[in-house]
């Protein structure tokens, strides 16, 4: 069947909350997808951010097969080794002592901390502007963006928003009914925004200065994205900092739907019994999933990659002059373009067979598999100039 054909079946089956799809795909490998036509592509995108290990990477399919085949689903009413053991891998990672919830998603991960704020006593949350946090209620509430809130107003509330990177007015908006500060370390929706060196370490001085919880959202940036397993731990993005609770999804089980929120020090226990649950979260196979990617990141050296080809990308996408400004960490790039014309970049990007995103009207995200090749981006990088030109062409 073709993409058309599909297409149009997507149309009369599927509420229509994402737009049209911009391509059917049926099959993936590495860092290679192909449409319902046939035609090959290089992710750039990476499933936003989700498909660290590529598509098919025989180890995250032997780890899901056998523990399918093994233990698919228990329910929390029974514990399994997979989920413990991913537990103690990511509090290990993480360095801290603490306490996971695993749940099916970001957001989900989102509203698990959130809840864990209300049980400090306190309700008043500070977040930032450019911020996302997820769409279920508690982490739309959090998501400063007027057209995903709007619709759906009154959300929780009593959250204050400052804008992002300016450590003054984060302090300022801080006081003693502060439940906690919830911050992305770089910001991913938003484009992959970097906040400025000290940001991160000037927040948990703001929350230390009146007991509130420092919550970092690294949901987009975790497991290896920006080069270091945690965006906070990255000494090119930030001072180390020590927060209370990290969120974590996208990455973590490299295409299985898996989140976590992570407590850590007395955050850790705010969540008693009874307070929170899932029916799925913390699922074997899911957790089996994860264990995997976090094995094939420390075998195949991972964040080493992610560090140095996020380097060659950076270089290659900031090369042609439409290219204003180039920021991020590791294989997490944003790139501003100098015309508002990112989508029809994307277009001309994709007849061309590569699969980029666009997060605003003059801003790109790059998020590739961290087991993309050097050729691979070079490749990528003899197309972009030429992409950039027949854009460039079209507007004129
Ligand atoms: C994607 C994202 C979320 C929401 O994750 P979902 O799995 O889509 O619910 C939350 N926070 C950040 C930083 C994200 O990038």
């Amino acid at each position: 069947m073709s993409q058309q054909q599909w297409r149009d079946r997507y149309a009369g089956a599927l509420m229509n909350t994402f737009g049209p799809p911009r391509l059917v795909l049926t099959r993936g490998s590495g860092a290679r997808v192909w449409d319902a036509d046939g035609r090959e592509y290089l992710d750039l995108f990476g499933g936003i951010a989700v498909n660290a290990l590529g598509h098919g990477h025989p180890a995250l399919v032997e780890a899901v097969t056998t523990q399918l085949t093994t233990l698919g689903h228990v329910s929390n009413f029974f514990a399994t080794e997979p989920q413990v053991t991913l537990a103690e891998r990511l509090l290990a990672l993480l360095g801290a002592d603490g306490r996971v919830f695993f749940t099916n998603s970001g957001t989900e991960a989102n509203e698990a901390a959130f809840k864990l704020t209300r049980r400090t006593g306190r309700t008043h949350l500070v977040a930032t502007e450019g911020a996302f946090h997820g769409r279920t209620m508690g982490a739309l509430a959090l998501t400063a963006k007027e057209a995903y809130r709007a619709p759906f107003e009154p959300l929780p509330g009593h959250v204050t928003f400052v804008p992002y990177g300016d450590a003054d007015a984060l302090a300022a908006a801080v006081t003693d009914e502060t439940a906690a500060v919830v911050l992305e370390p770089v910001q991913g929706e938003a484009g992959v925004v970097v906040p400025p060196r000290g940001y991160l370490a000037a927040a948990r001085r703001a929350c230390d200065a009146h007991g509130a919880l420092l919550w970092l959202d690294e949901v987009q940036t975790g497991v290896g994205r920006t080069g270091t397993w945690f965006a906070h731990h990255n000494p090119t993005l930030a001072d180390p900092v020590r927060p209370d609770v990290v969120t974590l999804a996208k990455g973590l089980g490299g295409g299985v739907p898996i989140g976590a929120c992570v407590g850590l020090g007395d955050a850790a226990v705010l969540l008693e019994p009874g307070n929170h649950g899932t029916t799925f979260g913390g699922n074997p196979v899911a957790c089996a999933a994860a264990n995997a990617v976090l094995d094939v990141v420390e075998a195949e050296g991972l964040l080493e990659a992610s560090d140095r080809l996020g380097k060659l990308l950076a270089d290659l996408v900031g090369e042609p002059e439409q290219v204003v400004a180039v920021e991020g960490a590791g294989l997490f790039v944003g790139a501003q373009l100098a015309g508002e014309n990112a989508a029809a970049v994307v277009t001309a990007a994709q007849e061309r067979g590569f699969l980029l995103n666009n997060t605003g009207p003059a801003r790109l995200r790059f998020a590739p598999p961290l087991t993309v090749t050097e050729a691979d981006l070079r490749a990528f990088g003899d197309a972009w100039a030429g992409i950039l030109d027949a854009v460039h062409q079209e507007d004129a």
